[in-house]
């Protein structure tokens, strides 16, 4: 498939609206002049029929690639039988998706949410929760410096973004950041007052820097020495992305709490904070949302997970992502590439120069859409279902990209 099924561009669509865009839509990204509107497989077809194959796939969330069948399908089946109930019901996909989920993971329970940063919030009440009742009022959070948990107030306190740090005063109190990999800092920071450790296995928007195995093992024995949650978000590594159905699963550990977003829904939105039995900790009122456990974020997400284990695209991940590092690995030389890392379809490579936003808006001129997680860092997270071929076409424009923006 390589961009065959071209929409019918709407001309004179296009500049009313990115017009109206200028004038309606909240200004807080620079987005490029186009208004995106069919998307199929690895493709992605602006409202000038131009496509755009997708090595970001939605920021890791289109699992699936662009408009499945099998989203579309849980969609029209589900909506036909029950949009919504009330979060103060049970309802059929919730049940079967939560059953779903324990049973493919070392967690008992599940809470759903609709964002990554709204697990992670769940996760950070929950640590605070278990550090009220069973460690004196114990409520600090440590995690990493290059970290990432979301943009809530609480998950920007939480992440260890430096230039973060200013904005939006006053923080939300209770979070320390220590750097990542270093298990003797962790270790001092640990205190009376310390409830949970909160990591990515491998962080993601931080560049994509996975922990070492070692790190993981001592971060797992600090916690059960000093009786504190273990907290992985695996928002970004969650669902095959990594080549295990969960980046725990390489480190050979389980963590206490963990919290899936991105890949779960597909595109859908829709996260999910999973925990062991000895941490379901709620009392009614503490925990919940009008939309945790929607019917149609429930059917979706149960397909979308099943299609992943049933087509074992972590597998192919890991095979694919392998590959890539491979082919980057011949090019690297001719073009000063570094540092190329990842795990599975979670892949970074740093650039002889901080371009990075030039050469995503030139790889999207030459049809191929990628990520400058800063400005001499690559990444590429495309969906799941990637194949060698379009790994072989996006390095063919990636490359002619790279020549229209580094210096010979
Ligand atoms: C994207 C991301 C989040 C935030 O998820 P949202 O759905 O944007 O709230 C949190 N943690 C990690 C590791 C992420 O990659």
């Amino acid at each position: 498939m390589s961009g065959s099924s071209v929409v019918k561009p709407h001309m004179g669509d296009t500049q009313q609206l990115l017009e109206a865009a200028e004038q309606s839509v909240l200004f807080t990204a620079a987005r490029p002049a186009v208004i995106m509107e069919k998307g199929e497989g690895m493709y992605l077809w602006d409202t000038e029929g131009r496509s755009y194959l997708d090595f970001i796939g939605g920021w890791a969330v289109n699992a699936l690639g662009h408009s499945p069948r099998v989203i579309q399908e849980a969609l029209a089946e589900q909506s036909a039988q029950l949009v919504n109930a009330s979060p103060g019901f049970f309802n059929k996909p919730m049940v079967e998706f939560a059953k779903q989920l324990t049973e493919l993971s070392v967690f008992d329970r599940v809470f759903f949410g609709s964002s990554g940063a709204e697990a992670n919030e769940s996760a950070i009440k929950l640590a605070r929760k278990y550090g009220a009742l069973h460690r004196g009022g114990a409520y600090e959070i440590i995690t990493t410096l290059g970290g990432f948990h979301g943009r809530t107030l609480a998950m920007m306190s939480a992440t260890g973004k430096p230039y973060w740090e200013p904005l939006f005063a006053p923080k939300v109190p209770g979070f320390r950041h220590v750097p990542f990999n270093d298990l003797d800092a962790m270790r001092e920071a640990i205190s009376k007052q310390t409830c949970a450790i909160m990591i990515e296995p491998v962080q993601g928007e931080g560049g994509v820097h996975p922990a070492d195995p070692a790190y993981v093992t001592g971060l797992r024995e600090l916690c059960d020495e000093h009786g504190i949650l273990l907290i992985f978000d695996e928002i970004q590594t969650g669902l095959g992305r990594t080549g295990k159905l969960f980046a725990y699963e390489h480190y050979g550990i389980e963590p206490d709490v963990m919290t899936l977003g991105k890949g779960i829904g597909g595109g859908f939105p829709l996260s999910a904070m999973l925990t062991k039995e000895r941490y379901n900790l709620f009392e009614p009122g503490e925990q919940g949302g009008t939309y945790t456990g929607q019917p149609l974020a429930m059917a979706v997400g149960k397909a979308v997970v099943g299609a992943i284990v049933e087509q074992q695209l972590a597998v192919q991940a890991a095979d694919v992502g392998a590959y890539i590092q491979v082919e980057l690995s011949k090019i690297a030389e001719g073009y000063g590439l570094t540092g190329i890392r990842g795990m599975g379809l979670l892949i970074a490579f740093n650039l002889p120069q901080p371009r990075g936003s030039e050469l995503c808006a030139a790889s999207m001129a030459n049809g191929l859409i990628i990520n400058s997680s800063s400005p001499s860092v690559i990444r590429l997270i495309p969906p799941l279902i990637v194949s060698r071929s379009d790994v072989d076409e996006m390095l063919a424009r990636l490359r002619r990209s790279l020549n229209d923006v580094l210096d010979a």
